[in-house]
């Protein structure tokens, strides 16, 4: 005996009707060694009565009461659900009753002439142990109950489906969701969970099939997600649900597989959505894909006439002409020069939007750069009565390294402006540095005008495309709205920035800066470029590959001002004729897109040897009225050495011809 026990105040009910008995009980339970608090009852109702009100650790019961005998008051106690231990109490060869007594749940029974102090302690303390004991798997049961019930109602809340399998594939387990979607297959309303196995359920074979192989697979122990379209009703294809199905071993106490537990989600609005993004990515790449090849196809039907154009223009003006045919002329001149600039801007701008500028690394010389921007500018302001004022810092480096053909066209286009935006005072164009660091120096050009101004409620919006600050201007100085979008662009994809100051009717300021490496003089290609300038291109014998007669004949007035012949093949199997004729050929012109055989097959027999073509090294400049990187890309894998789009820059075309065909002149 503990000593938990000796200082605990034991609470007993006797339940007898006989005195002597009573002190007897009293006496002996005083002599044990348990402390007590006894109360007693002569009849059973008494004891109802008692026990309705307060609690006991046991009861002693004699079952020869006035009122109903012992047995029917235990039976009366465990109606009422009070489980307190009953010990039985009999006289000497009533042992018939007591079996039934213990039947009906008394915990233990002994004869009357049995009492002594120590028999009742241990009585007492058995009842004590058997009733904790008791309390404990009651409350563990309770416990059980309750999770059970929690995990049911988790189980039962989800549209997904819940179920198991034993390792002999019978279900043993599923949710209501699960119940819904299979109900139908087996016809059954409330169906006996253990009765179904998965032969029974007449699923699509497939189905049942990949069921079985993913049951056996997680058998082995593999805990795996599979997504798979299921369906447990016959529907339409594209109405089959999507699943995300995880099998998981069900591990029992022994750490042995003994089943499968399954969680199929259904996710047939997110894959949905995954598919419809898809299909939206796929059509906005072909869209984009297609508008590129619109405008690829566009640029070259809209170049080539252009080309006559401006190069025709280009010659006439070098003829001496009377006004007013001079001055028509130069008007048609400026017209389709400004086409060409429009034509341009929209090619730049689809170009960036599809991400595919790039950008040069050269040395050049800054000051030439500011130069070129006098030389092409000058004319217009000496017509507008315009001062125009260019400048640099001394400490502005004489060659720095980045890509001149981007800057000029950022400062073409804001120098443009400032010309197009001012009827009177000055433009100027002032150069510094802002920023230095190791080898980067951050240029600045500022951009200066006294002209209209921008008015403050458009200031914010002039660089987005198509926007001008006023529909009225477009009327007055024409324009796309895409020249500051691009220039903005190309100002930060080299890592720069760009703003702008103005005030209405007073001017504007636009202040680009733009980081540079600082470059060597020695690396500036074209040196001598100056001292050939002048050479006579009469020696050489250049072949024309043209199938277009406009494009021929610029080509041949061009020249025909260098003092060449041009010998002209119509199309590729012209040319590959001359070619196999001809060891004398010193260059070859080649147009791109030719009908029959296009100038990249051409390129490629030429270079293949073997073809009959004596020269197979011949300089191959291409012709191409599309100024895409990709074309010039192709151009230079093709074999070819170079490339010039149309319409042709003279100086341009002369530059480049001359330089693959240096070593014939200088002899
Ligand atoms: P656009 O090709 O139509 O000139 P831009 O993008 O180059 O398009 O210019 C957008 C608008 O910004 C112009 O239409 C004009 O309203 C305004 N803007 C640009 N530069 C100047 C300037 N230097 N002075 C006044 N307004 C200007």
């Amino acid at each position: 005996m503990t000593d938990k026990n000796t200082s605990q105040v034991f609470k007993l009910l006797l339940v007898d009707d006989n005195e002597l008995d009573i002190l007897n009980f009293q006496k002996n339970i005083k002599k044990s060694d348990l402390r007590t608090k006894i109360d007693v009852c002569y009849k059973a109702s008494e004891a109802l009565e008692k026990l309705a009100n307060n609690s006991y650790d046991c009861i002693f019961l004699d079952y020869l009461l006035p009122d109903i005998d012992g047995l029917q008051l235990l039976m009366k106690l465990r109606d009422m659900s009070i489980n307190t231990p009953v010990s039985v109490m009999t006289s000497q060869g009533d042992e018939k009753i007591a079996v039934e007594m213990i039947r009906n749940g008394a915990f233990d029974y002994f004869t009357k002439n049995e009492i002594n102090p120590d028999k009742l302690s241990k009585v007492v303390i058995s009842a004590v142990r058997l009733w904790d004991a008791e309390r404990q798997s009651l409350f563990a049961e309770k416990q059980i109950i309750e999770n059970n019930n929690r995990l049911n109602a988790i189980l039962e809340s989800t549209r997904n489906l819940i179920y198991a399998f034993d390792k002999n594939f019978n279900l043993i387990s599923f949710n209501s969701s699960f119940k819904e979607n299979i109900e139908h297959l087996l016809k059954l309303n409330g169906f006996v969970k253990t009765d179904i196995n998965l032969a029974d359920i007449p699923l699509h074979s497939d189905l049942k099939d990949e069921l079985v192989k993913n049951i056996q697979r997680c058998l082995l122990g593999e805990q795996f997600t599979i997504l798979q379209q299921m369906s447990f009703r016959s529907v339409p294809d594209h109405e089959t649900p999507w699943y995300e199905t995880t099998f998981n071993p069900i591990i029992n106490g022994s750490g042995d597989i003994n089943g499968v537990s399954i969680f199929s989600q259904d996710v047939t609005d997110k894959k949905k959505i995954e598919q419809d993004l898809l299909k939206a990515k796929n059509e906005a790449i072909a869209a984009v894909k297609a508008k590129s090849e619109f405008l690829s196809n566009m640029s070259h039907e809209i170049r080539t006439p252009m080309n006559a154009i401006i190069g025709l223009t280009e010659l006439l003006l070098e003829e001496e002409l009377k006004m007013p045919i001079l001055e028509n002329i130069r008007s048609i001149k400026y017209s389709a020069d400004n086409l060409l600039v429009i034509i341009n801007d929209i090619l730049d701008f689809s170009k960036i939007e599809a991400g595919k500028v790039t950008f040069e690394h050269i040395d050049f010389d800054i000051r030439n750069s500011l130069e070129e921007l006098r030389k092409t500018f000058e004319p217009r302001t000496n017509e507008k009565g315009l001062t125009f004022e260019i400048s640099a810092d001394k400490n502005v480096p004489e060659i720095i390294k980045g890509d001149p053909f981007r800057l000029n066209q950022i400062l073409f286009n804001l120098v443009g402006n400032a010309i197009k935006f001012t009827s009177q005072g000055k433009i100027s164009v002032h150069t510094s540095i802002i920023k230095e660091f190791s080898n980067t120096i951050f240029l600045n050009f500022n951009i200066t005008d006294s002209g209209i101004g921008i008015p403050l409620s458009q200031q914010s919006k002039i660089f987005e495309s198509f926007t001008q600050a006023n529909t009225d201007i477009t009327r007055i100085y024409g324009g796309s709205g895409l020249g500051l979008a691009i220039t903005k662009n190309l100002v930060q994809l080299q890592n720069g920035n760009i703003h702008m100051i103005s005030k209405e009717g007073v001017g504007t300021t636009f202040s680009v800066s733009i980081p540079y490496a600082i470059g060597e003089y020695k690396n500036i290609a074209d040196k001598h470029k100056k001292s050939i300038e002048l050479a006579n291109l009469s020696d050489l014998n250049i072949l024309l590959v043209e199938d277009n007669l406009m494009n021929q004949f610029v080509a041949k007035q061009f020249f025909k001002k260098w003092e060449n012949d041009l010998i002209i093949a119509n199309h590729g199997n012209d040319a590959l004729s001359i070619l196999k004729e001809r060891a004398d050929i010193d260059l070859v012109l080649l147009d791109l897109q030719m009908p029959e055989i296009s100038g990249f097959e051409v390129a490629a027999i030429i270079r293949a040897g073997e073809t009959g073509v004596i020269n197979p090294s011949v300089p191959i400049i291409a012709l191409s009225a599309d100024a895409f990187i990709e074309t010039r890309r192709k151009v230079i894998e093709a074999g070819m050495n170079d490339y010039v789009t149309k319409p042709f820059k003279s100086e341009e075309l002369y530059n480049k011809v001359i330089k693959y065909t240096r070593k014939k002149l200088a002899n």
